[in-house]
Order: structure tokens, then sequence, then C-alpha cells
């Protein structure tokens, strides 16, 4: 067998990749890793000056113990690199009791005894009367809540990767990884590289190396209004939301620059069959779901959107991350399709990157992740075809 460069490589170094790098690392293995753009780039996931943080969970209470592996993370990440990363907001659900995320939300602060606030409708609207109120709607205030920096803080995982010993390569697309006996090829435009095990981490792109990975790339647009008085969205006032009304399905921020206020709606996009088809400038009526949002919703911003940008994730099916070894391509583990809802759990992912590559499994109970979960037993995963130069 060829010497190796490393233990472990992590392709795709963006929101999973960076912490799976900086984890890995720690742990004491060598590590080598490859990201098709520049680190913190705009094309991806990881990028549009916010995201949110939640406990109270939408998506059911069983990620919870996850949420809250991350928030201690992020807490001492942002301690210890002295960098505004998380800011603890709180954030703000608002829907009707009885809709399904309204009552995940319920259930996870009931079952985790997470600190809350509950707003009934009168209550609601007293505090937050930026919000348009509607009829039965109510409010439940996560106090754990906050926003997180997505750029700065891929940079600084970056960073502490390579302060741990990570080889972290910048504007190296990977082309091709081939499992084989004692080890993985990988092929960039210049060389191969041999590795003992890879993580797979490229998110909107992750079927170009792994082609079975059932992921679909998916633009989400994020718009930034001009308030009519700034002051009412202060972090101090206005905390982070997402509010379920009708089919209209809408998240935000409060400001950041103390001039705008980022709020978008989700699910109106199509996918992209090709993520590397990536429209990122918008015609003016495109954005029309998000101005009537707005408009009626929160009334004290201009409806009007100030900027746009469109950036991509990668959705499975049930909107469940893909976490574990890939059917097929031995020696390799995956990470991806975190369907718009993956980044707060940066962290703690890079953790369970870490154990899955080294150990095989994780503490944390990942069965209902598993890549094999749509087709097990389906076809062995064929090799990709190279990976197209990026654009
Ligand atoms: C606009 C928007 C808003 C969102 N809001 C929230 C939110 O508020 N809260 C929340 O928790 N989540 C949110 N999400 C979801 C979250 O950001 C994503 O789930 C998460 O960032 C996905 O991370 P990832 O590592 O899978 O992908 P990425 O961060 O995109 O990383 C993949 C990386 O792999 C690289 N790559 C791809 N192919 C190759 C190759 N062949 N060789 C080398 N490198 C390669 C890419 O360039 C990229 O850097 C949002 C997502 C978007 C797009």
């Amino acid at each position: 067998m060829s010497t190796l460069d490393a233990e472990v490589a992590v392709v795709g170094l963006g929101t999973t990749g960076s912490m799976s790098a900086w984890k890995l690392a720690e742990a004491g293995v060598t590590v080598l890793g490859f990201e098709q753009y520049g680190f913190g780039h705009d094309r991806g996931a990881a990028a549009g000056e916010s995201r949110l943080f939640r406990a109270a969970y939408h998506e059911g209470p069983e990620y919870v113990p996850l949420l809250r592996r991350a928030r201690e993370l992020w807490v001492d990440l942002t301690r210890s690199s002295g960098r505004p990363l998380f800011t603890p907001t709180g954030c703000l659900s608002i829907g009707l009791p009885d809709i399904a995320p309204m009552r995940n939300v319920r259930r996870s602060v009931d079952e985790h005894d997470l600190a809350h606030e509950v707003l009934d409708p009168d209550e609601l609207a007293r505090r937050f009367p930026q919000h348009t109120p509607v009829e039965g709607e109510i409010g439940v205030l996560d106090l754990a809540g906050g926003m997180l920096r997505p750029e700065l803080a891929v940079l600084t995982a970056i960073e502490r990767a390579r302060a741990a010993g990570a080889r972290l390569l910048a504007r190296t697309p990977v082309r091709d990884i081939e499992p084989g006996d004692g080890g993985v090829t990988i092929r960039t435009d210049d060389r191969t590289w041999r590795v003992e095990r890879v993580v797979v981490t490229t998110g909107p792109w992750v079927r170009e190396l792994v082609p079975d990975a059932p992921v679909t790339a998916k633009p989400i647009v994020l718009t930034w209004f001009a308030p009519a008085d700034v002051r009412d969205y202060r972090p101090e006032v206005f905390p982070a939301f997402i509010r379920d009304t009708g089919d209209r399905h809408l998240f935000g921020c409060p400001t950041m620059d103390g001039v705008s206020v980022k709020a978008g709606v989700a699910d109106v996009w199509d996918p992209l069959p090709d993520p590397r088809a990536l429209t990122r400038d918008l015609p003016e009526p495109a954005l029309a779901p998000v101005s009537d949002s707005v408009r009626r919703f929160l009334p004290g911003l201009h409806p009007d959107p100030i900027r746009h940008e469109v950036h991509l994730d990668g959705y499975t099916a049930d909107r469940t991350a893909l976490a574990g070894p890939v059917p097929g391509l031995p020696r390799v583990t995956v990470l991806a399709g975190f369907s718009g809802h993956g980044f707060k759990m940066a962290p703690v992912f890079g953790e369970v990157a870490a154990d899955l590559a080294l150990h095989g499994g994780s503490g944390f109970d990942l069965t209902r992740m598993d890549p094999a979960r749509f087709g097990r037993g389906a076809e062995p995963a064929r090799r990709a075809a190279p990976v197209p130069p990026a654009r």
C-alpha cells in the first residue's frame, strides 16, 4: 500500500466540513481537507450574514439533545474566540397552538425542560407589536434561542482545525473518491491523494461524489428590509423568530447592521437539479411572495427588499440529514442533506463526524439519519462522474 497522506480526509469545508476538520484534528488524527472555493465563501449553505438558533424545535423534540450540545459548543467557541458567533436573543415561534410545528415546540420544551415563555394572543401582541397578530395565534419564546454568524463561524472552525494540525486546501475541488484496499484514493486537478477514510460534507453538491445520496439542491432566498424605526428591531427587543401562518413560513432576525432587518419566506422556491446552475440575481416578480408576507405580517418594515441573496442547501425527502456510512462506499462517511435547518447544529455534527469516522458510531441516536434509510439493499452506489469545474 502506498504511503498515506493523512488518516482522514474531509471533502467540502463549509458548515459541517469545517467543524468536522476541527473536531477530527482535535481528536489527534492527521486531517487533510479540501474546499472547492475559498474558505467562508457565499455559494453554499454557510452564508447570508445570520442563522437562527432554536432549541424548542419545530422539527421535533428528538433533536433537543443535539441542540443542547450544539449550544454549549457555540457558547464556548464564542467565548474562546472573542468573536460574536452566537448572540442570545431568544427565538420566538408564532402560530396556532394546534399546528404540527407549534405542537413540536411545546413537546420540546415540556419533554426537555427548556427555559421558555408561552405568550397568549394578547400578551404576544403587547410584547411584540412588530408582528401583526392573527386571531388565535400564540407565541413561544425559546430562551435558549439566538443568532449565529455563519461565515465567521466557518472561518473560526478552519482556524481551529489548522491550529490543531489539519492541512486544509482552499480552491481545490475533489473530482473523484475511490475506496479500495487499505484506503481511499482522492483525485484533485493536479494530483491524487491517499487516506485511510473520508468524510464527505459537500452539502448541496453531495451527489457529484456520492451519486446515490438522496439529496436535492434547493435555493433559499434571503431578503433584507428597511424598518420605519430600526430601534424596534434591535436584538434587545426583537428576538429571532419563526412563524407559520396558513401556508406562509416566515423567519427572521433582529437588525445586525443597525440599518436593515432580515426576513425570509421558506418553501416557495423550486429545487435545482444542477447546483452549479444557481442564479444568484432574481427578477423582481420572484420576490413578490416575500414582499407580500412582509406587508401582511411585519408592517413596520418597508415591503420592498433593499437587498436579496440566493444560497443553496441540500434537502432530503424527510427533511432529516444523512449522517453515517455510505452504502456501497466503504471507508466513506457522509453528513449532508441538512434540509434548511442544519447550521445551528454544525459544531455538534463536527463531533458526530469525528466519532463516526474514528469509532464507527456516536453517542447520539442517529437512527433516523441513516443514509441507507430510503433504500436499504438498493443497488450499490456507483462511482461518480468526475466533478465539473466549479463556477
Ligand atoms: C439561506 C439559508 C438560510 C438558512 N437558515 C438557517 C437557519 O436560520 N438556521 C439553521 O440552523 N439552518 C439554516 N439553514 C440551513 C443550514 O445553513 C444548512 O443546513 C447547512 O449550512 C448545511 O451545511 P453543509 O455543510 O451541508 O453545506 P455547505 O455549508 O454548503 O458546505 C458544503 C461545502 O462543500 C464544498 N464542496 C462541494 N463540492 C465539493 C468538491 N467536489 N470538492 C471540494 N469541496 C466541495 C462547498 O463549496 C461547500 O463549501 C439555512 C440555509 C440557507 C441556504
